[in-house]
């Protein structure tokens, strides 16, 4: 059985930093990835994911946050084309909505330049937006986004120059930890390490099934939306945006990529699904929940929907991440749930996983990703 001191579980976002990080320390990695490198079944595909640093959901992401644009940066360094992309970022909605006050109490106190802005100043600073009457805005200009499928690409191939060994097309189907070891068993064969990182995605109910409940794969779907003129909708003139309105909270990117004009939803449909088995086409009822928003609020872009996704988020009850030891089984390192909005962490959480494992603790908080967050399931 080959031996390897860290075998990763899932080569996606989180596990393909995972490996970046632990084969830049020197560790003998094994990463397992069950499709291709970079994918379109997971969590981490749609050719653009947001980064922002005004982070409504909780201040305590923003030191997070700062060390993950610094790794982007590092990654990105050498490479033909850059990941990372700046645009500015808007965070939309009515005073006192979660994404407005959210935003605005991170860069208050964590000092991160901005500007709030009424509804009149915002459609005159970006044209494209038409925006109810009563909206405040949050403008952060160092937001923008990262392109997933190239980040991913991305870290293995630094893992790969670092010595890693990454098997595709190959399925986990057990993982055995026993007084010190984890045997992994897979449908190509078995192999054994001191420490195993499970960054399944949306697959991690199946591979921690005592957890479940703390990880719900919900569908979602995105579009782009054919655009009538499209330089209002230009990277250097459309900032990407989280909106609350009326019809929900969406989040959208200027045209790039893919022509058009993308945006989503979040919690789309609220449909709970099995990522095996999980509707991948986008129907009349996909497009409405979209369309509602960009009639309304962007209607240069309410054109046909040339293009589409369908995509994964792995939510936990209070749509914080997971990061922990399972428990009773210490070899093992549950990495991700990321509720919809991990991707832009990803370079961190690698080095985050490389600390754990290296030296069994990390410099950076890590306290809102404990398990023990969740009681009653773990009892
Ligand atoms: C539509 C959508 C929009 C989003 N927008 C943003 C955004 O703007 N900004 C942001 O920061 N985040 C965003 N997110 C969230 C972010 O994309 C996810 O949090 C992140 O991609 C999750 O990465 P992951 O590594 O956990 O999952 P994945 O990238 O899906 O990786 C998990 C991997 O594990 C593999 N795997 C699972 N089981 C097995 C097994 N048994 N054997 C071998 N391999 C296995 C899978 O094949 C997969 O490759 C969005 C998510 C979606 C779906």
């Amino acid at each position: 059985m080959a031996a390897f001191d860290v075998i990763v579980v899932g080569v996606g976002g989180m596990g393909s930093a995972a490996i970046a990080h632990l084969a830049s320390r020197g560790l003998r990695v094994l990463g397992i990835e069950q499709f291709d490198i970079g994918h379109a079944r997971g969590s981490s595909h749609g050719i653009t994911r947001i980064i922002r640093l005004a982070y409504f959901e909780h201040p305590s992401y923003v030191p997070l946050l700062r060390r993950a644009y610094e790794l982007w940066r590092d990654l990105e360094a050498g490479r033909d084309e850059p990941l990372l992309h700046i645009t500015g970022g808007l965070d939309v909605g009515w005073p006192g909505s979660e994404v407005f006050e959210g935003a605005l109490r991170s860069c208050l106190l964590h000092d991160l330049p901005h500007e709030v802005l009424d509804a009149r100043e915002l459609t005159r600073r970006f044209p494209a937006w038409h925006p109810a009457p009563n909206v405040q805005a949050v403008f952060q200009p160092e937001a923008g986004f990262l392109t997933p499928e190239r980040c991913i690409e991305a870290h293995v191939a630094h893992a790969l120059q670092r010595g890693a060994t990454v098997h595709t097309n190959e399925r986990v189907l057990a993982i055995e930890p026993h007084a010190g070891r984890v045997v992994i068993r897979t449908d190509r064969g078995e192999y054994e390490a001191g420490q195993v990182v499970v960054s399944g995605g949306p697959w991690m109910g199946d591979l921690a099934p005592t957890l479940a409940p703390l990880l719900v794969p919900e569908r979602q779907v995105l579009g782009w939306f054919d655009i009538t003129e499209s330089s209002p909708f230009a990277p250097n003139a459309f900032p990407v945006f989280i909106l609350d309105a009326d019809e929900g909270r969406y989040y959208g990117f200027p045209e790039y990529g893919v022509p058009g004009f993308k945006i989503g939803k979040y919690h789309h449909r609220y449909e709970t699904v099995h990522p095996d088995t999980m509707d991948r086409t986008c129907h009349p009822d996909d497009e409405r929940v979209l369309r509602d928003a960009v009639s309304r609020y962007f209607p240069a872009a309410n054109g046909t929907v040339s293009a589409s996704a369908a995509c994964l988020f792995t939510n936990t009850p209070d749509e914080h991440f997971i990061i922990d030891r399972a428990p009773e089984a210490p070899e093992v390192l549950l990495v991700s749930p990321c509720s919809g909005h991990g991707f832009k962490f990803a370079s961190v959480i690698g080095e985050i996983v490389a600390d754990l494992v290296e030296t069994g603790a990390t410099s950076q908080d890590i306290d809102l990703f404990r398990l023990d967050r969740f009681p009653r399931v773990l009892r």
